[in-house]
Parts: C-alpha cells; structure tokens; sequence
C-alpha cells in the first residue's frame, strides 16, 4: 500500500514537471542547464562549502552533543526566501525530487572533498510511520539517494525508525525541542551496523537534538559503528 501510494506520487510529479515544462527549479526561468538550475541561482546558491573542511561549525556543534566522525550541511538556511522556499516545497509540497537533485549535488561535493571516502552506507533520518502516511514520503530519503549515488554506496531505508511521532519541532522552544526527542529511534538489525562507517542524512539541522538521539541509538546497540552526519541546509543559529 506503502508502494503503491509512493508509486503515485512520483506519477503525478512526473506529470507535473511536463505541464510545468522545464524551467529553473528555483526561480522557474527558461533554463536547459544541468540539475535545472539557471546559471544565476547556481551562482547565488548559499552553499556552505563546510564538506571540504574537517573542522566546521556543523560539525563542532555535533560533536559538542555526541561523538561523530565528519559532519556538514550543504546550504545556509537563512539567506534567500527562494531557498527557504525551496525546502519547504520539498519537505511539505510534494516536490520530493528537488531532494534527489540537491543530494545528487551535494553528493557530488563530498566526494570531491575526500572526507566522506570510507562511508559504508548512508541511511535517512526516518519519520514516524503516522507523520510517513500524512505526508506520504520522506524528504531526507530522497536527498539520501542521491548523495548515495553519488558516493557509490549503498542506501538503507529500514535499518532505523521512529517509536514516538515528536510534534514538528519548528514552532517549539529549544528546551521542549529537547524533551521529546529523548529514546525516540530504534534500531532493526543491528549487527548490520557492526564495524560500519555509516553516513546519516537529514533535511535541516536546528539545534541537532533529533540527530544527537538517533546516533546514540546506534551506538546503544552498535557501538563499533561510526557515525558521520551531513543536512541538506542548516540553520542561522549555528554561524561560523
Ligand atoms: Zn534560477
């Protein structure tokens, strides 16, 4: 059923890109570049470049909540509403794929920079099955496709998921953030994880309480796994 409405989904977002045509993924212009972004967004894109540096305020922010092996975010979120926008149509609008073009693009990146080199498999922050069938798909699965095809590794949809389906933490303030990710992802099949540098994915990262509870869920059952963490966009209240 699961499939099926997934299947669906990707019909009628097919459909939409023909009657829509092909302009700019983000300021919708005439545009036959690669990805479908114009050559102006490509230029104004509030890339982070934090992947080519092993010392990052990402990551020093992780590793400040629990112990990681690499972490980045692609884009600044705060710069530009088209690209706020464009987070909130992949995460609430259906437009599921703009996910894989990011992650294709980001995975690209950090396999030029050679820190990401020995990741195993790369698997997305899952969301709760209630809040999956809602919205009937999961935005961090799609970037984590194409950052995986792009590393040449494999993705894992089903090693983790969600027990408690946490409000969306966007509206709360930062202590209520804290208390209700606590214990909230299980693990299936752990000895998957033994010895394994794995790759999580997720869409933004706010204050990383949702990452901090996932990683320690692997360590829990797996503690010979490596963890390393990349987002899609992160937040202005982590600045370099
Ligand atoms: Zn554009």
């Amino acid at each position: 059923m699961l499939m099926l409405g997934r299947l669906i989904k990707r019909v009628f977002t097919d459909l939409g890109m023909l009657i829509y045509g092909d302009g700019c993924i983000i300021c919708n212009e005439s545009c036959d570049e690669l990805h479908g972004l114009c050559l102006k967004c490509r230029f104004e894109m509030p890339t982070t470049r934090y992947c080519f540096l092993s010392d990052n305020p990402v990551k020093e922010h992780l590793l400040s909540l629990v112990p990681i092996v690499e972490a980045s975010s692609y884009l600044h979120f705060r710069t530009d509403d088209r690209w706020r926008h464009m987070i909130h149509r992949l995460k609430y609008r259906g437009e599921w794929r703009l996910g894989v073009t990011f992650g294709e693009m980001y995975g690209a990146d950090l396999k030029a920079s050679g820190l990401y080199d020995d990741v195993d498999m790369v698997i997305p922050v899952p969301l709760h099955i209630l809040k999956f069938l809602k919205r009937r798909y999961n935005q961090s699965e799609y970037i984590a496709e194409g950052i995986a095809k792009q590393l040449g590794v494999s993705l894992n949809r089903s090693i983790l998921y969600r027990r408690k389906n946490n409000p969306s933490q966007t509206h709360q303030h930062a202590t209520d953030r804290w208390a209700n990710v606590d214990n909230i992802f299980g693990v299936l099949r752990p000895e998957r994880l033994r010895d394994k540098h794995v790759l999580l994915v997720d869409d933004v990262l706010t204050t990383g309480a949702t990452l901090a509870s996932c990683i320690r869920a692997i360590y829990a059952v797996a503690p010979t796994c490596r963890v390393s963490v990349v987002t899609l966009a992160v937040a202005g209240n982590i600045k370099a």
